[in-house]
């Protein structure tokens, strides 16, 4: 019996973004970037496709991104396509 060298596993959870509910499919894969430098707000949806972008004022966080993007989907009923 010879030594096995143990798997290191890394957890990456804690890079891993934020997923929000998507208003069109139901599925918990909606990720909100924010990109402070070129002001501009990135959300999408990995499951359905589903996306949005838009210009992002300097305090605007990933949550509010994706606030006004299911904002933008239940209200006007039209998603800016990128
Ligand atoms: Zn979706």
């Amino acid at each position: 019996m010879g030594r096995r060298r143990k798997q290191v596993v890394k957890i990456v959870r804690k890079t891993l973004p934020e997923l929000y509910l998507c208003p069109r499919c139901g599925k918990n894969t909606v990720k909100a970037t924010v990109n402070k430098a070129r002001e501009r707000a990135v959300v999408i949806c990995s499951s359905c496709g589903l996306n949005s972008s838009f210009k992002a004022s300097p305090n605007m966080k990933e949550v509010d991104a994706y606030c006004r993007f299911v904002d933008g989907y239940y209200g006007e009923g039209t998603v800016e396509e990128v």
